[in-house]
């Protein structure tokens, strides 16, 4: 019981975050899941699974928030083009100066296969 997993009201909010987003986006996760992942923030599926890192639990919350915007457009956008970016421009103005606190090389780690 004490491998350390992040709390779970933490969890909770996290994903509550997550489906407010999503509402808010018009994307439809079928599943949202916050694993631990070494080398990524998050992940999506073609078959809908939204996955988060652990890590980003204890990132600032413009990054939280940059994280789950990035993802879910995923759900809509497979790739990083102009179409991409305009959505997510239109959500996260700011976002490209938006950066994680500490890191491996991870930013551009996204995948959605
Ligand atoms: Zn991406």
């Amino acid at each position: 019981m004490k491998s350390k997993p992040p709390a779970t009201a933490a969890v909770a909010d996290f994903k509550a975050q997550v489906a407010d987003w999503a509402a808010r986006i018009r994307a439809k996760p079928r599943q949202i899941r916050i694993q631990q992942m070494r080398r990524k923030w998050a992940s999506c599926s073609t078959s809908g699974t939204v996955s988060f890192s652990t890590d980003v639990l204890g990132q600032p919350a413009a990054f939280r928030e940059y994280v789950i915007v990035h993802e879910l457009l995923h759900l809509k956008v497979p790739n990083h083009g102009k179409l991409f970016k305009t959505l997510l421009r239109a959500y996260i103005p700011n976002y490209e100066s938006i950066r994680p606190k500490p890191l491996p090389s991870a930013v551009n780690a996204y995948s959605s296969t």
